[in-house]
């Protein structure tokens, strides 16, 4: 395993700063590293060479852009042991599933590496015969890209892959717990050959601060961020400043529906990868499981039994499924949800609350909860589970709806004109019916309402990196 990069990496090179900051490990606080703590100066030269190195890039042919990003997504499966124990380490998850992780983030690479190839224009028929009406597009120019701790690599290349493919030229600020797993990308992109000042990272223990600078960048023409809906609002406010595109991917709030017909075992295999993936802590998690009546007994029973197997531990051992959250703030703000239903007369069904003092949360499932309960409009990022019963239907998706976000909804039912009906009527900008993880590259990833807008992966993943030219010619 070569040495863990820990510096900016700024127009090619690996750029050391004098001020530092500690990288540890959720599990155990050991430290991992210190990484270089880019200030306002070292975005400023980054940003100065996504600029300069604009003007190449763009201009290369895209297949020849694709292949270089085919590479490096090929380049991080044949490292992927060792990319997925650096992302257990600083990101504390089960290692089957930073593995996971570590596929996943490629497969945007490779998918991305044959949609650069795929940018087509349009003719128009015009209506004077003496013109041509051309559509083209060209990419918006240098991104600036922040991503957060909970999947360091797969926010990341979703990204990195779009933009690149695109033409634009990138400056990556990624989270302050997890800065080595994009350094560690940044380092085998050098090892492919993407030229220098492509891709450039800047890490920093100050993000308000540098990287709010990195954002106001006058040569940065877009922002793609992936965070906290306080945060994303707070970005897109500061873009209007400079009209910058921004695409936001923000918090969630999913429902979870079981209808009164679903294959309860179907549901529960379900409700596991929704609602345990990294712990709990992804945007697309399950964070109210909402159950039709005649079926809300059983579906606990059920529930309570698989999830009592569930193996919680440090990230490095293979039997984890349940490895720490990934901070104190997170480990209380788990706590307070848990409390505060507790107090307000959820029933603790499996589990005990947890004590806000441990990062290592044993799963906990709640019913009988109600819409004055935090938890109901708060994202609990947590392994923690909120069942309430619907009467019908209609209160089900009334319910579901019931939350300012809008990422995803799952719902499971056997009836086909049910399945349909259901997902029409759920307000997310995706929906899972009898299926539990929706992610994959191929398909448009995006949220509406709080849950921000843009769309990342498959062929609509392009769009937010470049601009619609038109060109009118007079031929006669
Ligand atoms: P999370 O709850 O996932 O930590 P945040 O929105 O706080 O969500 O963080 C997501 C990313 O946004 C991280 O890379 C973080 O450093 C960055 N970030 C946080 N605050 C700001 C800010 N004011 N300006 C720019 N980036 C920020």
């Amino acid at each position: 395993m070569s040495e863990v990069k820990r510096d900016a990496f700024i127009d090619g090179r690996w750029v050391a700063g004098e001020a530092r900051f500690a990288v540890t490990d959720p599990f155990d606080d050991a430290p991992i590293a210190d990484v270089t703590d880019a200030d306002e100066a070292m975005a400023d030269t980054a940003v100065a060479a996504a600029e300069r190195a604009f003007a190449g890039w763009s201009r290369r042919a895209a297949p020849e852009r694709g292949t270089l990003l085919g590479a490096l997504g090929a380049r991080m499966l044949a490292d992927e042991r060792r990319l997925a124990e650096l992302c257990t380490r600083e990101n504390g998850k089960p290692i089957k599933e930073s593995l996971a992780e570590v596929r996943y983030a490629a497969s945007f690479l490779t998918w991305f590496a044959g949609e650069a190839g795929r940018v087509y224009g349009e003719t128009i028929p015009a209506s004077n015969p003496a013109q041509r009406l051309l559509v083209t597009r060209e990419p918006v120019g240098p991104v600036a890209v922040i991503t957060p701790w909970n999947f360091p690599y797969a926010m990341l290349t979703r990204k990195l892959g779009a933009a690149l493919a695109a033409g634009c030229t990138v400056v990556a600020k990624p989270a302050e717990a997890t800065p080595l797993g994009t350094l560690a990308i940044a380092e085998l992109a050098q090892e492919v050959g993407v030229p220098a000042g492509v891709f450039n990272v800047v890490p920093t223990s100050r993000a308000r601060e540098v990287g709010g600078h990195l954002l106001a960048a006058k040569a940065i023409r877009k922002i793609s961020f992936t965070g906290s809906t306080e945060v994303g609002m707070l970005i897109m406010k500061n873009a209007a400043a400079d009209l910058k595109r921004v695409s936001l991917e923000l918090g969630g709030n999913a429902p979870f529906v079981v209808l009164s017909d679903a294959d309860l075992d179907a549901a529960v295999a379900g409700a596991l990868v929704a609602k345990f993936r990294n712990s709990g802590q992804t945007c697309v998690a399950a964070n109210r499981f909402i159950v039709e009546e005649p079926v809300a007994e059983a579906f606990a029973g059920k529930l309570r039994a698989a999830v009592a197997e569930l193996h919680v531990g440090r990230g490095s051992d293979p039997r984890t499924d349940v490895g720490p959250v990934i901070d104190d703030a997170a480990a209380r703000k788990i706590a307070g949800l848990v409390a505060d239903a507790v107090k307000r007369g959820a029933r603790v069904v499996l589990g005990t609350p947890p004590d806000g003092a441990s990062r290592l949360i044993h799963p906990v499932i709640l019913d009988g909860i109600t819409p004055e309960m935090a938890l109901w409009r708060t994202e609990i990022f947590g392994p923690v589970i909120a069942l309430r019963t619907a009467a019908d239907e209609g209160a089900a998706i009334a319910q579901a709806n019931d939350t300012e976000y809008g990422l995803v909804a799952y719902v499971y039912t056997r009836d086909g004109a049910r399945q349909l009906r259901v997902a029409e009527a759920l307000e997310a900008g995706m929906v899972g019916v009898n299926e539990g993880l929706v992610s994959t590259a191929q398909a448009p990833f995006g949220g509406i309402k709080h849950s921000g807008f843009g769309r990342e992966g498959s062929r609509h993943g392009i769009d937010d990196y470049t601009n619609l030219k038109y060109i009118a010619q007079r031929i006669g």
